[in-house]
């Protein structure tokens, strides 16, 4: 007789996505013919770069030929894949990294759900809050919390990010064996300055915990004295694994591809040196069959010079976007985060106004779809989640929108 694994009943009901479609759904049910803007999902709207179209391109026509079919790949990427990111890591960021250490996935949010299998299920956890949804699910259904309470899960410990520490936590008092970091941050938009991440890895050094560093938005980053990776940290590569991806920036985020960094320097309480590289090793050759091959000729182009460049254009673009978004909120008095270095912008509901109160305002007076930050953990309560990822038009669209109805 099968059993389920009784984890995921102890997840909270309504994830954030369906509850925003069903009532974005009613309210455009009960008015016909109204044009609806949106400005909540995370997803990127402008073409893939021409660059990286032609090298995927050229990848097919290799493998629409016999003699230059390939099929399997190696699991843990290509190899020339893996070498332009230890290259790329060097030359942009000075940080030097073996080309083995680099393991080529489908995405950052399959690595970010996947990497806790890593570790004991007594591990506890720390998670930033508010934060992006996959580290607390991933960790509930790997068995880390005994269930949900009072709008938090049991067991799990939550770094508050709140106005008075611009949404960047210090690290947690008590011991923990794990801590998810985001920066730039998903929902606020929060960058940690280098002493704000050596704390951590301070901690996780002086505690032999393990900080989970997702960087999905480095190449929003613009200040030169915000750190690019975690490895910029001296001892970031005996405490940390680095979590990335080509969606945000390269528009990959439908052709997949993303990478960690696992070092051989990595160690915890329990193992070996070295142990926890040759476990995700192991993982990822038993559970995972590589990358697809044309995402990752993609991928490889992205690296070069050229398109870097074009890739930032890209990133441009959006951030472009985002400065309209948070110019024009801040023109009508709402106070705002992020939209800076980072593609969302965090503002703070009107007085009086709940996340999804003000959700609501914004779709029935405005149009316009956002994220209710409640969405993204207790702490997100008071605010919402502005994204920059849109048609240019339509984001002015939007933004004129909601100076019209916060007016009145
Ligand atoms: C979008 C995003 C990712 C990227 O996930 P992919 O699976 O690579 O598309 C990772 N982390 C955060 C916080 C994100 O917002």
């Amino acid at each position: 007789m099968a059993r389920i694994n009784s984890c995921y009943t102890k997840l909270a009901s309504g994830y954030l996505f369906p509850e925003i479609a069903r009532r974005t759904r009613i309210w455009s049910a009960a008015h016909p013919g109204a044009e609806i803007l949106k400005l909540g999902i995370g997803n990127t709207t402008e073409a893939l770069p021409e660059v990286l179209v032609n090298a995927m391109k050229a990848k097919l026509d290799k493998l629409s030929c016999r003699d230059t079919y390939t099929g399997y790949g190696d699991e843990q990427g290509d190899t020339p894949l893996r070498e332009a990111l230890r290259d790329f890591y060097k030359e942009h960021y000075g940080v030097t990294l073996e080309a083995d250490e680099f393991f080529v996935s489908d995405g950052a949010k399959s690595d970010a759900a996947n990497i806790q299998n890593l570790f004991s299920e007594d591990c506890v956890v720390a998670v930033q809050d508010p934060a992006y949804p996959v580290y607390v699910d991933s960790n509930v259904v790997g068995g880390r919390s005994s269930g949900f309470e009072n709008g938090a899960y049991k067991d799990l410990v939550y770094l508050k990010g709140d106005s008075s520490n611009g949404f960047v936590p210090e690290p947690p008092k008590e011991k923990v064996d794990i801590i998810y970091l985001c920066f730039p941050n998903n929902p606020t938009g929060a960058v940690a300055t280098k002493e704000q991440l050596k704390a951590f890895v301070d901690y996780a050094r002086a505690n032999r915990a393990v900080i989970i560093f997702d960087a999905a938005y480095v190449s929003y980053i613009e200040d030169p004295e915000l750190p690019r990776t975690i490895y910029e940290i001296e001892g970031a590569k005996e405490c940390a694994i680095e979590i990335n991806s080509f969606s945000k920036n390269a528009g990959f985020t439908g052709v997949r591809l993303g990478w960690s960094v696992v070092p051989h320097a990595l160690v915890c309480e329990d193992g070996e040196p070295d142990q926890l590289h040759k476990m995700w090793n192991r993982r990822q050759c038993t559970f995972f069959n590589g990358a697809s091959n044309i995402a990752q000729a993609g991928g490889l182009a992205a690296l070069s010079g050229e398109g870097f460049a074009a890739c930032q254009e890209l990133v441009d673009y959006y951030k472009g976007n985002a400065r309209i978004i948070r110019e024009g909120l801040e023109s009508v008095g709402l106070e705002c985060f992020g939209g800076k270095n980072s593609p969302y912008i965090w503002a703070r509901c009107p007085e009086g106004y709940s996340s999804w109160e003000f959700f609501d305002f914004l779709l029935d007076r405005c149009h316009v779809v956002v994220t209710p930050g409640a969405g993204f953990g207790a702490a997100g309560e008071g605010y919402v989640r502005v994204s920059s990822y849109g048609h240019r038009e339509n984001v002015i669209m939007a933004v004129e929108s909601i100076k019209e109805g916060l007016k009145k």
